[in-house]
């Protein structure tokens, strides 16, 4: 029997692109592939489908987020000032 080599899931690279470039794959991709917190029903069940499209396995709830992960620092700000700006609008449209 061979050595099992501990290259994880870089092992399709073989010997290419150099280990430092192979090890920073593994932990992008065993971070991508773990099951996420769905924002739906709170279950660990989110898988990616794709670059960006997240689905939860359980209540079957798609969306979009990261590349790597379902939700990114920069979503996070952007849905923050989004919620703030449409209850700043709401507030506006009740005053007049
Ligand atoms: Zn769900």
């Amino acid at each position: 029997m061979g050595r099992a080599k501990k290259v994880g899931s870089a092992g399709r690279y073989g010997a290419r692109f150099g280990v430092t470039i192979r090890k920073r794959i593994v932990e992008i991709e065993s971070q991508a592939k773990r099951k996420h917190l769905c924002p739906s029903c709170q279950s660990r069940a989110v898988k990616r489908v794709s670059v960006g499209i997240w689905r939860c396995r359980r209540c079957g709830h798609t969306f979009a987020g990261g590349a790597v992960l379902p939700t990114t620092k920069i979503g996070d700000v952007a849905r923050r000032s989004a919620s703030g700006a449409l209850s700043s609008a709401k507030a506006k449209q009740e005053k007049s």
